[in-house]
């Protein structure tokens, strides 16, 4: 017989550990999510990249009907709020308040913004 939570946790998103950032921090007046990790890399995410990927309701829908902006020129981050360990809610100068951003997720546009150097 089963245990149920383990149904729900087998339906979570994977989640690996290592992808939560010892350290999180804003740079460039909010412009830029800096991020490093345990394993003694680290990455930052361009606001404006984050702004234009945010996975929220509000966005997924306006991408949906079209009238999501291609850019967003003066995009900056003013509030970073952990989220259970997991993620984090991210707060845009814009007013934009809904983005909840997983590690694993803004690890992979850190890495995608500013790729690892290569091994010397
Ligand atoms: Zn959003």
């Amino acid at each position: 017989m089963q245990h149920p939570l383990q149904d729900i946790a087998a339906q979570q998103p994977p989640f690996d550990p290592a992808d939560a950032p010892v350290e999180a921090v804003l740079a460039r007046g909010g412009r830029a999510l800096r991020m490093s990790w345990a394993d003694g890399s680290s990455a930052a995410a361009p606001a404006e990249t984050l702004r234009l990927r945010c996975r929220c309701a509000w966005c997924t829908r306006a991408r949906v009907d079209g009238r999501f902006p291609d850019a967003f020129a003066d995009a900056a981050i003013t509030a970073v709020e952990p989220m259970g360990g997991y993620a984090v809610h991210l707060t845009f100068a814009d007013g934009h308040d809904r983005g909840i951003f997983p590690w694993t997720y803004l690890r992979s546009l850190a890495r995608e913004a500013s790729p690892p150097a290569q091994a010397a």
